[in-house]
């Protein structure tokens, strides 16, 4: 069985010399592709993308840091392009107290209208979270039917524990570096049903490219440390968190 990478952004302009290659790559190599919307260009970028090829499935939302450009008109757009056919999740949404492009309150709020707009549309989330998970939790239990990922998962197996009931753990290349205990722990205490894979890419390239720029191919670095991490064979894990990753988005069998 093939991969999903089920987090990437391929649109990013990292790829503009070569997308068309990297893109070949995901058709031979994986099942398919998410590409992540993070503003209303990147969304309209993704619309493209999943128009043009078949292995591209796109995500459409603001990202925690992107929206000083958040409107009305925007949000309308958003619901627009999230019901197209191959708009699989509103996302990534979420919050982010690291950088702090924008004062908590605000982030909080347009991470509750982004929920909203899911809800209002029966379509799961891609969340990120970036030191905020207790105001993130404690959000994302305002929206019990709300279901989706925790890209990158960033916290403990404690929370993990909290989540999984629904919400997905996205796990990228980060698994791969040598300070990873954290994240190591949470593979091997997390189900494996409950996990996906994913690159975040350009960003986050694993371990042996590291600081390089990832592409979505390079899941296989990810599936492979999973396999030893959990002392099971890498077509097993290739198996679940492909069953996963197309639960999570309602993708049918290619
Ligand atoms: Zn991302």
């Amino acid at each position: 069985m093939k991969l999903v990478d089920t987090h990437c952004h391929i649109d990013n302009e990292k790829f503009n010399e070569d997308r068309i290659e990297v893109i070949k790559r995901i058709e031979e190599n994986l099942e398919f592709a998410v590409n992540i919307g993070y503003d209303l260009e990147s969304s309209r970028r993704t619309l493209r993308l999943t128009r043009v090829y078949d292995c591209i499935y796109g995500t459409v939302g603001f990202h925690p840091t992107d929206i000083s450009k958040y409107t009305e008109e925007a949000e309308k757009e958003l619901e627009d392009m999230a019901r197209e056919e191959k708009i699989v999740a509103i996302g990534e949404i979420g919050l982010d107290y690291y950088w702090m492009e924008d004062p908590k309150e605000k982030q909080q709020e347009i991470f509750r209208r982004q929920l909203k707009l899911a809800q209002k549309l029966n379509m799961p989330v891609s969340i990120h979270t970036r030191d905020a998970m207790e105001d993130t939790v404690k959000i994302l239990k305002e929206f019990p039917d709300i279901k989706g990922v925790i890209h990158c998962y960033p916290g403990s197996v404690e929370t993990a524990k909290e989540l999984i009931d629904r919400f997905y753990l996205g796990i990228g290349g980060a698994l791969t570096f040598k300070n990873a205990k954290k994240l190591v722990n949470v593979v091997k205490e997390i189900p494996l049903d409950r996990l996906v894979l994913e690159t975040d890419c350009p960003y986050m390239a694993p371990e042996p490219n590291r600081g390089k720029r990832n592409e979505p191919i390079y899941v296989k670095f990810v599936g492979e440390k999973i396999a030893e991490i959990k002392g099971i064979s890498y077509e097993e894990v290739a198996k679940v968190t492909t069953e996963n990753a197309k639960r999570l988005y309602s993708i049918g069998d290619r």
